[in-house]
């Protein structure tokens, strides 16, 4: 995709801070790090959202993930990692080039995620819903 800045960054033509890479798979230093080592694993090649990613490419893409985040740990002497994937502007995606962040957290980096657990009010409402999904799964 001409216009994707991470398929620029896949190219060269954008430069970027490499954590690994093979022929199918680039991790890199995300430039707004929610906390610092913050790392985006993508697929080289264009892909969006993460359900039009082939299987076997998705899962070389987590193995990625994988790998980073134990490095993340014994490398940055991480206490904990989140891993972070967003599909649509309404879920916060800005770059539409599917990417996992695996983000290193320690127990003093300050950040705190913005999760308001909710509830059912209708007992019923979660298997409906339940069902809805179950009926509507892939194969
Ligand atoms: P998302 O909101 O899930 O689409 O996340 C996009 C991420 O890409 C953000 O965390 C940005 O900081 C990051 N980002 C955008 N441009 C670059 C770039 N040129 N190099 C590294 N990370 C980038
Ligand atoms: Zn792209």
């Amino acid at each position: 995709m001409s216009d994707c800045i991470f398929c620029k960054i896949v190219a060269g033509q954008i430069p970027c801070t490499r954590v690994y890479e093979d022929d199918a798979v680039l991790a890199f230093m995300d430039i707004g790090p929610i906390v610092k080592g913050h790392t985006l694993v993508i697929p080289k090649a264009h892909h969006d959202p993460l359900t039009a990613v082939p299987s076997d490419l998705l899962a070389r893409v987590i193995e990625v993930v994988r790998r980073v985040a134990a490095a993340q740990v014994a490398g940055l002497k991480a206490d904990g990692v989140n891993v972070h994937q967003s599909n649509g502007a309404v879920a916060g995606q800005v770059v539409p080039h599917v990417h996992f962040h695996v983000i290193p957290r320690f127990a003093d980096d300050g950040h705190r995620w913005n999760w308001k657990a909710g509830r059912y009010d209708d007992p019923a409402e979660p298997a409906a819903l339940a069902e809805r999904i179950r009926a509507a799964l892939p194969r």
